[in-house]
């Protein structure tokens, strides 16, 4: 029998996936993956088209979101898995989040008006079935197709980035709280791609909020960089988990179901999400 791998880290076209929830799912299933969870920024709205494709597909679907929160001034995204989608603490944090989305990506479209960069919403929006889930990396894509940068990775090094001058983060949400909010929801929180952090400070102090696990296993970072963080989840007695961030051709170089978990890690999940439906 084929071994048991469940990614627990994508995105779909309802943030800034390039694939659709029924897409990405049916990729899960021909990658040969038995578990998954679809984590777009700010945003559950994958989930009704994702479960119903998945039931079809014979793949376990669990709840699961990727939030931007901000700690001692960075910028920290935290997974939630296995809540309710219908918990009103989550539904209502990813409306916020829709809200401050939607302006902040005006006054971005402002800062690079300022710098003669012409896109209008009209430009962002047009390709996209909705007005939710929008982030930098539409605006990114939409000054590669005006030819205003050559590709993507050159928008964010040279205006989008966090401290460039077209950035604007808008009203943010600090880990603390939103922690607060998952465990509100009867969800784990969970520190997202600590390798990505470099500022030691800020990690020391987040590994003393009240997480439920650690991302250990990211995208294609391999056996010895993840040790680290799986060292840290053990001493702690955190969940150790993990997942691709598979976003689908904007970032190319990652494939769906390049970092996984095992069957035993998904069931702590998938029994939690299964009480939390009940
Ligand atoms: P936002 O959530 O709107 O602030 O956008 C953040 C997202 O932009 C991240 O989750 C990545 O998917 C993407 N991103 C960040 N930096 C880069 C980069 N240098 N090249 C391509 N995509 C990036
Ligand atoms: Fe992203
Ligand atoms: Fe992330
Ligand atoms: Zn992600």
């Amino acid at each position: 029998m084929q071994e048991f791998r469940a990614d627990l880290h994508c995105h779909t076209t309802c943030s800034d996936g390039t694939l659709t929830p029924n897409e990405v799912i049916q990729l899960a299933v021909s990658s040969g993956l038995s578990g998954l969870s679809i984590t777009d920024h700010d945003s559950i709205d994958a989930y009704p088209e994702a479960l119903e494709a998945g039931k079809k597909a014979g793949i376990e679907v669990i709840s699961g979101v990727e939030f931007s929160t901000v700690h001692m001034g960075v910028n920290i995204h935290l997974l939630a898995y296995s809540f309710s989608l219908n918990a009103p603490e989550i539904q209502h944090l990813c409306a916020e989040h829709h809200k401050r989305r939607e302006n902040r990506i005006k006054e971005m479209l402002f800062l690079l008006k300022k710098k003669g960069f012409e896109i209008s919403e009209e430009d962002i929006y047009s390709t996209r079935n909705s007005k939710r889930g929008i982030g930098r990396p539409h605006l990114a894509k939409a000054m590669v197709e005006k030819g205003y940068v050559k590709d993507i990775n050159e928008a964010f090094k040279k205006f989008l980035g966090e401290d460039k001058d077209c950035y604007a983060s808008g009203k943010s949400h600090s880990a603390e709280e939103t922690i607060e909010i998952i465990h509100k929801a009867k969800g784990f929180a969970i520190l997202a791609h600590p390798h990505l952090i470099d500022n030691t400070a800020v990690l020391k102090n987040l590994l003393e909020t009240p997480l439920d696990g650690i991302e250990c296993y990211y995208a294609r970072f391999s056996e010895s960089q993840n040790k680290r963080w799986l060292s840290i989840a053990e001493n702690k007695n955190l969940l150790k988990l993990g997942g691709s961030d598979f976003h689908g051709s904007v970032k190319p170089k990652i494939f769906l179901g390049c970092s996984w978990v095992p069957q035993d890690t998904f069931s702590i999940l998938r029994n939690r999400f299964q009480e939390n439906q009940a």
